[in-house]
């Protein structure tokens, strides 16, 4: 039997969170369960042969929106500075990604003096699109063709194997465009990695006596064998939860290679991008953000593909319509105390720092929940 107060399907961020919570602070019993063999979801990390830390699910570049969320995990690790550099590689030339002011005067060849000097000259090479719902249009209606031939289109087929009009613009949206010189590839003030790595992080989080860890355990082939006392929390794929009832949702799912170097570095920052050359999307030396000090390092190529563990939902109208039917019966089931959080479970793009600030806000509703039951 798999019996516990609260039975969570999931070891990653969402899961590990609220069984901090719950265990801690309400002092429930608290089983997660995973298929997989390793805790912390995509985040998980580990050292390799030869004690190289990588990023087995791609790299995870932590950011904070919010200040309390930083606070939350501080309990759980230290902190090393999150620089994250990415470069894209155009005509076997290296360019600053984000585009900034430094991509538009190395790819056009000319030279700003001034940021509205740079604003004009995109302003010239925009194509007038108004409220551009797709990645494709809004793009071009920010940076123009020549640049969205180059840096966006070819990486975006790549990624998601449709065209960019076929996506929202959220997608291509997530990177920021910029008019200054900020080589970073995120906006966020507080960008840190913890210093040990993610899964010591989360390892740490679920120390409490009261959770145990079921792992190389599929929640399909035991569903029938779960009692949960109080709450089922459910980060999986919702098709699969409600039997495909409304027909099978679209992701998008990546394949890694990974090969070890002896050298300190090979790459100069820890993102290469690859748009118009090879198969894989990017190149990863996660080296330069773990900051390991080793002789050792890792690169990781990605490889997308549309079979496989779910990795990305594709954010588009037809399959949001489908979603949002299964949202429907997410939304009902709560009634019998069964929550969905996380990318899979709800279907959207977030990041790490998004899911945990999700799945604390779930922790403050349970709560409330769990007030009202009595033992
Ligand atoms: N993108 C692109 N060219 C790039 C990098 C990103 O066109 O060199 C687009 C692409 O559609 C991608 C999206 O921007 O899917 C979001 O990129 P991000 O780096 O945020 O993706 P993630 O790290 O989540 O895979």
């Amino acid at each position: 039997m798999y019996n516990a107060d609260v039975v969570i399907v999931g070891a990653g961020p969402v899961g590990c969170v609220l069984a901090n919570k719950l265990s801690t602070e309400l002092n429930l019993s608290c089983l997660i369960i995973d298929k997989r063999n390793h805790i912390a979801g995509n985040c998980y990390d580990e050292k390799n042969k030869k004690g190289v830390l990588y990023h087995k699910y791609g790299p995870h570049y932590l950011r904070f929106k919010n200040n309390k969320i930083f606070e939350y995990l501080s309990n759980f690790t230290e902190w090393i500075p999150g620089d994250y550099i990415v470069k894209s590689s155009i005509d076997k030339k290296l360019y600053p990604f984000p585009i900034n002011l430094d991509t538009i005067e190395n790819f056009f060849n000319v030279k700003f003096k001034s940021k509205n000097e740079a604003i004009k000259f995109i302003n010239k090479k925009k194509v007038k699109i108004k409220n551009p719902k797709n990645s494709e249009d809004f793009i071009l209606s920010k940076l123009g063709y020549e640049i969205y031939e180059k840096f966006y289109k070819n990486y975006t087929i790549k990624q998601w194997g449709i065209s960019p009009k076929k996506l929202s613009s959220n997608i291509a949206g997530r990177v920021p465009i910029r008019f200054n010189r900020n080589p970073y590839y995120v906006n966020e003030k507080l960008k840190f990695m913890p210093k040990k790595g993610f899964t010591k992080m989360f390892e740490k989080m679920i120390s409490n006596k009261k959770i145990s860890l079921s792992l190389n355990t599929d929640f399909f082939k035991i569903r029938k064998k779960i009692k949960y006392n109080k709450f089922l929390i459910y980060t999986g794929a919702p098709d699969k939860f409600f039997n495909y009832r409304y027909g099978k949702l679209n992701w998008r799912s990546l394949d890694f290679k990974f090969k070890t170097f002896k050298k300190k570095y090979i790459q100069k920052s820890v993102q290469y991008n690859y748009p118009n050359d090879y198969k894989f999307t990017r190149k990863v030396e996660i080296k330069h953000v773990t900051k390991q000090n080793t002789p050792y390092t890792v690169i990781s190529k990605e490889y997308p593909k549309s079979k496989g563990d779910p990795y990305y939902p594709i954010i588009n109208n037809e399959n949001l319509i489908k979603f949002n039917k299964y949202k429907k019966l997410i939304d009902e089931i709560e009634n019998q105390n069964i929550f969905f959080e996380g990318r899979l479970a709800q279907y959207k793009y977030f990041n790490t720092d998004e899911v945990i600030e999700r799945a604390l806000n779930l922790y403050k509703k349970i709560k409330k929940i769990k007030v009202n039951i009595k033992n």
